[in-house]
C-alpha cells in the first residue's frame, strides 16, 4: 500500500523529518508513500506558514526519489488549500512544477478557519456542515488541477460539538453532488485516518465511501495525514479490511498525475 498524504518539515504545520518518513513508511511494509506538503494561499493569520519554496521543495524530494529508488517509491506531491479568490495563482504553481499528485482540500471557508472557532459562531453543527459541503462542491466545479478530494468530513474536528459524524444520509444531496462531480471529472477521493486518531472514524466515514463506490466511483487513495513519523500507515490495515468488506479490489496511488491501480492483498 501506499501513503498518500504526508506531511514533511517543508510544510509550516509539521516538523517531521522527510527521511524519517522513509524508513517509517519501510518498516510499516508500505510500498510508496507520497509528500504532499501544504500550499494554502491567503490562509487567514498565518501569512507565509503554508507556503513552500516550491524550487527548494521540488529539487530536495528529486534527491529523495533517487536515494530511496531501490527501497521504496517515493513521491512528489503536493496539498493545495482550495479558496474561491485562490484558484487561479494555486492553478499556477501545480502546473510549474512536476507532482505526481495533488490533493484539493477545503480548510478554510469564506476566509474562516474552522480549527479558530470563528467559522462556527453563529452556526448550528447542520449549517457550519452544509456551509463547507457547499464549498467543497464549488471548489470541484471551479478548480480542476487536483487528483483526489482531500478529507471529505475535515471540519468534524473542530467546533465545539457534541455530535461529530457527518454522514451521508443526514447531507445526501449535496454529498452526492460533490461525488458525482468527481467522478464525471475522473479524479477521485481519499480515505484520510487522521480521522481515526481523534474521532474513531476516518475522514470521510465509509457510508459515505460506500456511496461513492454505488455512484460508480474507483479511485481512491489512502493516507495518513502524518505530521510525525509514527502517524505514517497508521491503522492502514483496518481501511484495507473495510474497503474489502465495501467490495474494493483496488486501492489507487498517483505517479505523474496518472492513477495505479494496487490490488488489494487480503
Ligand atoms: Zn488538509
Ligand atoms: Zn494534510
Amino acid at each position: 500500500m501506499f501513503d498518500s498524504h504526508t506531511h514533511s518539515n517543508f510544510s509550516g504545520d509539521s516538523e517531521m523529518c522527510a527521511e524519517a518518513a522513509c524508513e517509517a513508511a519501510i518498516m510499516q511494509g508500505l510500498k510508496g508513500i507520497a509528500f504532499t506538503d501544504h500550499l494554502d494561499y491567503d490562509f487567514p493569520e498565518f501569512d507565509e506558514a503554508f507556503l513552500i519554496d516550491f524550487d527548494k521543495y521540488s529539487k530536495f524530494m528529486d534527491d529523495l526519489i533517487s536515494k530511496y529508488k531501490n527501497k521504496l517509491t517515493v513521491l512528489k506531491g503536493i496539498e493545495v488549500g482550495i479558496q474561491p479568490h485562490v484558484i487561479e495563482d494555486t492553478a499556477k504553481t501545480v502546473e510549474k512544477y512536476d507532482f505526481d499528485f495533488v490533493i484539493a482540500s477545503v480548510h478554510i471557508i469564506d476566509r474562516l478557519d474552522p480549527y479558530r472557532g470563528a467559522f462556527y459562531e453563529g452556526k448550528t453543527r447542520e449549517q457550519a456542515f452544509i456551509r463547507y459541503l457547499e464549498e467543497i462542491l464549488y471548489c470541484v466545479s471551479a478548480y480542476e488541477n487536483y487528483d483526489v478530494v482531500g478529507h471529505i468530513g475535515y471540519i468534524r474536528r473542530y467546533g465545539n460539538l457534541d455530535d461529530r459524524t457527518l454522514t451521508h444520509s443526514e447531507f445526501s444531496d449535496v454529498i452526492d453532488s460533490i461525488l458525482k462531480k468527481v467522478i464525471h471529472d475522473g479524479k477521485g477521493i481519499e480515505i484520510n485516518t487522521s480521522g481515526y486518531r481523534s474521532l474513531g472514524t476516518p475522514i470521510p466515514d465509509y457510508d459515505i465511501v460506500k456511496r461513492y463506490k454505488e455512484l460508480g466511483g474507483e479511485i481512491i487513495t489512502i493516507g495518513s495525514d502524518a505530521h510525525a513519523s509514527e502517524h505514517i500507515g497508521y491503522n492502514f490495515d483496518l481501511v484495507k479490511a473495510n474497503l474489502l468488506e465495501l467490495g474494493f479490489k483496488y486501492t489507487t496511488h498517483f505517479e505523474r498525475r496518472k492513477p495505479v491501480f494496487d490490488k488489494i492483498e487480503k
